[in-house]
Order: C-alpha cells, then sequence, then structure tokens
C-alpha cells in the first residue's frame, strides 16, 4: 500500500507542478510548428548555422569546440565528454541565433558540472535498470529503501541539470543579441521584434523544460513503486 501512496503522490506532484509552472503543451506544439508573421525578412538575413556557431563560440573564447551538423536530428546539443556541438535541424529559422547561443554557453560552462551531469543521469538510469531487473527476477525484496536511493540519485541529476538548463534558457537571448548587434546583422526594429519572440518562447519554454525534467526523472520512481507494489503482495 505505501508503494501505491507514493506513486500517487509522484502523480499529484507532477500535477500541481504543472499547474503552479502554468504548462500548456498545447501550446508548445504550437509555437514549434507555427511562425509569428513577418519573421521571415528576419530569417533570411541569418547566416548559415555552422557560422553562427562558431562566431559566438569565437565571441566566448571558444575556439576549441568542435562543430558538427546533423540535418536528420531535430535536437542540438553540447556533449561535454568531446567538448562538441551537435547541431540539429532547428525547426523555425529564426530561432537559430538562440538555439546555438543556447549550446555555445552550455560550452562555456564548468566543466565539473557538466561530467557531473553526464554521470548523474547515467547512474540514475543504470540504478533504475539495475534495481527493477533484480526485483523483477525476485533476487532483491521490495524496499523503501531502494525507492530513497533511487529518489536521491533523482533529486542530484535533478539539481545539476536544471541549474545547467536554467543558466543556459536565462543567458542565450542577451548573447543572441550581442551577437547580431555587433555583427550587425538585423535592423533595430528586425532586432527588437526577434527579441520580443525570443523572450515569447523563453516565457512558455522555460518552465515546460523544467516540467519535462522533473516528469521524465519522476516516471522512473512512479514505475519503480508499481513494480515493488505488485511483488509486495505476490
Ligand atoms: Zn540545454
Amino acid at each position: 500500500m505505501e508503494y501505491l501512496i507514493v506513486f500517487f503522490l509522484m502523480i499529484i506532484s507532477n500535477v500541481i507542478l504543472k499547474q503552479i509552472l502554468g504548462v500548456k503543451i498545447k501550446k508548445i506544439k504550437q509555437l514549434v510548428k507555427q511562425k509569428e508573421q513577418g519573421l521571415e525578412a528576419i530569417e533570411e538575413k541569418l547566416p548559415e548555422n555552422q557560422k553562427i556557431c562558431r562566431n559566438i563560440l569565437k565571441k566566448l573564447n571558444l575556439k576549441e569546440v568542435v562543430i558538427e551538423e546533423d540535418e536528420n536530428s531535430d535536437t542540438s546539443l553540447y556533449i561535454a565528454l568531446s567538448n562538441k556541438i551537435l547541431l540539429g535541424k532547428i525547426q523555425n529559422r529564426y530561432m537559430a541565433v538562440q538555439t546555438i547561443a543556447h549550446e555555445c554557453i552550455h560550452a562555456k560552462q564548468s566543466k565539473k558540472l557538466q561530467i557531473s551531469n553526464f554521470i548523474l543521469s547515467n547512474l540514475y538510469l543504470l540504478y533504475f535498470i539495475v534495481i527493477l531487473f533484480l526485483t523483477l527476477f525476485q533476487i532483491i525484496h521490495p524496499s523503501f529503501l531502494q525507492i530513497s536511493i533511487l529518489f536521491l540519485l533523482y533529486l542530484l541529476w535533478y539539481l545539476v541539470r536544471s541549474y545547467l538548463e536554467t543558466d543556459a534558457m536565462t543567458k542565450a537571448p542577451y548573447l543572441a543579441k550581442e551577437y547580431l548587434q555587433e555583427n550587425q546583422i538585423l535592423q533595430p526594429e528586425e532586432l527588437e521584434k526577434l527579441m520580443q519572440e525570443y523572450e515569447r518562447v523563453n516565457r512558455m519554454g522555460i518552465p515546460f523544460i523544467h516540467f519535462q525534467l522533473f516528469f521524465s526523472g519522476s516516471l522512473k520512481i512512479m514505475i519503480y513503486c508499481i513494480v515493488c507494489f505488485v511483488f509486495a503482495i505476490l
């Protein structure tokens, strides 16, 4: 019964957090699909993604970071272990500068934090898989000790990851603006319009990312609670 209580508490926490953060998943999906009017002219003026990335990295004094483009992927990310930025296909072209600036900020962040994020995310996943199989094959008994350790690993990973993301997401629009101004890519009114759009995206995007991190992490705890509940009554 205790396992079910934890399971439902996790669900309730997710529902409450979604409400508190004002996360609207439908609106987020629309944001990706629909383009704001009047941004086409701005998009045409933006340089190629590789060029934007190289110039922002140069500005941040990070010339050793490797840039790789993958048109088959929809995500862009920074890989700390290989010090590489992978640039995926950016759905809305006008989002390119902010998205690339975000990854460049990740490249500038503390390596200790980046590596800790990598270790903790894998450790959490590995621990979850191991205890799940050990419980399913009845090698270990369902126990709150496993749930507590799982929760602790989750909390550590969540704190490190949310810190890294918040830092990158809040600094990205300013870095994007500086890059566009210094390189005189847009007219002042175009820059103003683009910045308003970046602000609109961040207003919805930042709470959504935090909710997504919380949800994906707590999902493993919920799955393990259900397994414990079933095996405890067998
Ligand atoms: Zn990020």
